[in-house]
């Protein structure tokens, strides 16, 4: 090796060893007489001392190589933010393994940085920055933990093709010209979803992964083409199976990478009850605002808006927020106003219990009577607020959803502490797609159905019919999602013809599946959690590309290699593809 420790590994106790360090010259001092150097490297920082008859060419980033032995810092020296900061080394000898041709674009040791664009195209810079690369290793730590525990639990870890077959969960595929056979495709894996069942066909039992999958969507903020899942499947379980392993398994991980214990018994809330008390099916519950049913309190109205609505099985809905009266303003009022119309309601409504019980807000005038049946049945103390709709009941439930998202990320991040996390399940299987005109599977269209529900609804409304699926949900985001499949050919086409695919669909994309499931298939479930979420919910930040070594912006370019990118006629010509023009 060309060092005998790093730069984040000398102490007191190593006063007087002779040591060799590598590493970048992170910062300069020159006092003249001497120069401190700060060399950094992936394990820390150590100060370095030079005499000033040392001419060696030196500069910001140089790679360098030195010699030298360890002293103590004289007291009023002694660094307490650096772990080695009570040494130094005095260099003997320094050897300048390579040095920068040109200024930097930015310098990793300085606070001010450039724009993320700028820091994609010189990642190898940024993620000298202890901050940037810490989130990489903790990545590491958390699909080591991973691959530890469900080793432990008899997990297999199997890789499934690239080069594959168009997977249905909902994206549109990547697509690769294959060369061999001019004029087809392999699509890159939405998800390894097939593979993972017809391993369970082989007898594999219990398989995981943790696997590139490949989407190509309209990239919303914080998405990526390519992104990585923590892949689960299991045979002869029932739910409760694969939830508990999932469970389990997060456990072991928050605890071995933030040392974090998880509740001992996650709670398990149904999609209906998500919709109806957040307006979300990954609500994070930690900033409250539950939702409260107030249409008893308006049973007599007299206000035609609210008889009708109620008339027609509609609701009044709202929440309470606490001690909020100061901070809504006419503006805010009015931006929620408009947020709600643009979701399809006609308005919020709003009122403010004051200090002396005053009211104050745009719903009095609905309220003359109304007013003390709602204050009291919803324990309002002064100053609180109560914001609420009245309207159908999933347009109220999505746009008081909405709107709570809204309060939390602007006036309730303070409560934004420690971790939330629960499962969801009971979603409906079946979700009517107004853009194709026919109902399409909520997970994908190999969840199993609600046995009961099919039976009933499968002839008058599919919507009504529940699917045998969860998520994981933590602090608001759905971190996985998974279900029981179908392992059986016949509902499986059951299912596909529920959804409009006509013989010759099913058969072209599926035959395979139907096929293996003639020759014995066990009943199997699985799961498949976001990696990349997972890891920034652990770091603690927002994006998760931070976590990523090497992301794409959210137009899914890759700025330091410019991917996207045309190819030469010559490879273009071996594909046998011409370019149209628009
Ligand atoms: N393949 C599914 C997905 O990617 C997860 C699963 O059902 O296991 O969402």
């Amino acid at each position: 090796m060309l060092r005998t420790h790093t730069c984040g590994e000398l102490r007191i106790q190593d006063v007087g060893k002779k040591v060799v360090l590598a590493g970048w010259v992170d910062r300069i001092r020159d006092l003249g007489g001497v120069k401190f150097i700060m060399l950094r490297d992936r394990y820390g920082l150590t100060q370095v001392v030079l005499s000033s008859d040392n001419h060696a060419d030196l500069r910001r980033e140089s790679v360098v190589q030195v010699e030298g032995v360890v002293r103590e810092r004289p007291k009023e020296t002694i660094n307490k933010d650096l772990a080695t900061g009570e040494v130094e080394v005095v260099a003997e000898k320094i050897i300048v393994l390579s040095s920068p041709l040109k200024d930097l674009p930015f310098y990793p040791g300085e606070t001010k940085l450039p724009s993320e664009d700028v820091r994609l195209k010189y990642r190898y810079i940024d993620l000298r920055r202890k901050e940037a690369m810490d989130k990489i290793i903790i990545r590491h730590k958390v699909a080591q933990a991973v691959r530890n525990y469900l080793t432990s639990q008899g997990f297999v870890e199997v890789e499934t093709p690239f080069l594959t077959k168009s997977t249905p969960e909902g994206a549109r595929d990547f697509l690769v010209p294959s060369r061999l056979k001019p004029g087809t495709f392999y699509a890159l894996p939405q998800s390894p979803q097939l593979f993972k069942q017809l391993l369970m066909v082989s007898g594999l039992d219990r398989y995981f992964q943790i696997v590139r999958c490949f989407r190509d969507e309209d990239l919303r903020a914080d998405r990526q083409p390519e992104f990585t899942q923590i892949d689960i499947e299991m045979s002869f379980n029932t739910r409760e199976d694969v939830l508990q392993v999932t469970e389990n398994m997060l456990k072991f991980v928050f605890k071995q990478v933030l040392d974090v214990e998880l509740p001992d018994k996650l709670d398990h809330l149904t999609y209906d009850y998500c919709m109806n008390t957040y307006g979300s099916d990954k609500p994070d519950r930690r900033i409250g605002m539950e939702f409260k049913d107030v249409s008893d309190c308006f049973m007599e109205s007299e206000y035609h808006v609210i008889s009708n609505v109620l008339a027609q099985n509609g609701v009044i809905k709202g929440f309470t927020l606490k001690n909020f009266s100061e901070k809504m303003t006419r503006k805010l009022a009015d931006e929620l106003d408009e947020l709600a119309k643009s979701l399809g309601l006609g308005g919020i409504l709003w009122f403010a219990v004051d200090q002396n019980n005053v009211l104050r807000g745009s719903a009095l005038r609905y309220l003359e009577k109304n007013y003390k049946t709602v204050v009291e049945k919803l324990s309002m103390q002064p100053k609180d607020v109560f914001i609420f709709a009245v309207g159908k009941n999933n347009i109220v439930n999505s746009t008081l959803g909405e709107i709570r998202k809204l309060l939390g990320e602007r006036f309730f991040s303070h409560l934004k502490t420690g971790f939330d996390i629960f499962w969801v399940i009971d979603f409906p299987m079946f979700e009517y797609s107004e853009e194709e005109n026919r109902f399409v599977a909520q997970h994908h269209p190999f969840t199993m159905p609600n046995l009961e529900d099919l039976e009933k609804y499968r002839d008058s409304d599919l919507s009504k019919i529940r699917a045998q699926s969860y998520d994981i949900v933590i602090n608001g985001f759905e971190v996985g999602s998974g279900s029981v499949r179908i392992h059986n050919a016949e509902l499986q086409r059951e299912v596909f013809k529920l959804m409009q695919l006509s013989e010759d669909e099913i058969k072209v994309k599926f035959g395979f599946l139907l096929e293996a499931f003639q020759y014995g298939a066990p009943p199997h479930g699985g799961i498949a959690l976001g990696l990349d979420r997972l890891v920034a919910i652990i770091c603690d930040v927002s994006s998760i590309r931070d976590v990523i070594a090497f992301p794409k912006t959210s137009s899914g370019v890759c700025p330091l290699t410019g991917a996207p990118d045309v190819v030469s006629e010559r490879q273009l010509k071996e594909l046998k593809i011409k370019l149209g023009g628009d």
